[in-house]
């Protein structure tokens, strides 16, 4: 089963009447993104940064992470690689970097709220990222943004490195596209508003089920109550895609319900057709996109957002994938 699959690689993942999809690959590191392009992965959706800053004793420096960006850059070629910005805090600590004892971790101090706090250090990452931008298609991304002051404070400090590397000398992609993360219930919420400062919207399902339903990700106590597929969520999906579609900027999905096969006639219904997923994820969803017609799957999921429980979702789509093959 399993070598049947890796011929699927080299596939296009386009269903049997003929829509086509882009299957990326989530990465956090070199070896990663081999496994993605092994599996065919057709550029990288979410490159988290957070992993050159772990397990080291400081910071690493502006030419130690080009290095690494560049090296992804290269590898991937012509397809896009959209870079994350440092997203710790939460769940994820660096040894040389002390964060504060927090009651609520993940309604803290973390991700883009330390970038805009520390912008010696935001500033050192966007140079790396712009520099990379010289050897290929790349995208920068912001994490866990909530509000337009902080996309707008983001994109002002991107104008400095951009013009301190013009005094360089150094090349680099001055058009490079910016897009967030939608992860918080209140980008949602103003998505509207987001998508005036922004040229792509990725919608990061983790973290957006666990603020949308106040449910811990981490906690396997209430492991139970986490449904990607509550109404709730597929609510504040869907007004995240209009909310694109109407300022015409590109969206996507990076959180783990893009790597659940099962979820793809949603992705079909709301016309997302560019996908970002852990590399063991990608063979299996295109096989399924192979075997799907995507009329019938659009039926389905007309009907998934016209439910008033999880379960009626998870169901329908569970059996439904069982069914296509
Ligand atoms: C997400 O929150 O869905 C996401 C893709 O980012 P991370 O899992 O790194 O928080
Ligand atoms: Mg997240």
């Amino acid at each position: 089963k399993k070598e049947q699959l890796e011929l699927l690689a080299t596939v296009d993942a386009v269903t049997k009447d003929g829509v086509n999809l882009r299957l990326a690959g989530n990465i956090s590191s070199v070896k990663e993104l081999n496994l993605a392009l092994k599996y065919g992965a057709e550029g990288v959706g979410l490159f988290r940064t957070e992993f050159l800053y772990m397990d080291r004793s400081s910071f690493p420096t502006e030419d130690e992470q080009f290095e690494v960006y560049k090296q992804v850059v290269e590898k991937v070629g012509s397809n896009m690689v959209v870079i994350r910005s440092l997203d710790i805090g939460g769940d994820k600590h660096l040894d040389y970097f002390q964060l504060p004892e927090e009651q609520n971790p993940f309604l803290g101090y973390r991700a883009i709220r330390i970038s805009l706090n520390r912008q010696d250090m935001f500033k050192t990452q966007l140079t790396a990222i712009l520099r990379a931008s010289a050897y290929g298609n790349v995208k920068l991304m912001f994490p866990m943004i909530s509000s337009v002051e902080e996309v707008q404070a983001a994109k002002a400090l991107l104008e400095e490195v951009k013009a301190e590397l013009e005094l360089r000398g150094i090349p680099f992609n001055r058009n490079i596209p910016v897009g967030i993360m939608i992860e918080v219930p209140a980008a949602v919420m103003i998505a509207d508003l987001l998508a005036e400062e922004v040229d792509f919207f990725s919608i990061g399902t983790n973290d957006l089920v666990q603020y949308v339903l106040a449910v811990d990700r981490m906690n396997e106590q209430i492991a139970h109550m986490y449904h990607p597929y509550h109404p709730a969520v597929l609510r504040m999906i869907r007004m995240t895609v209009e909310a694109a579609r109407n300022a015409k900027i590109d969206i996507s999905v990076c959180g783990e319900m893009a790597a659940d096969e099962r979820s793809l006639p949603l992705w079909l219904e709301l016309g997302i057709s560019d996908l970002s997923m852990s590399p063991q994820a990608l063979l299996k969803v295109k096989h399924r996109t192979l075997n799907t017609l995507a009329i019938d799957a659009t039926r389905v999921a007309k009907a998934c957002f016209h439910h008033r429980t999880s379960s009626e979702t998870e169901e329908i789509l569970s059996a439904y994938a069982q069914k296509s093959g």
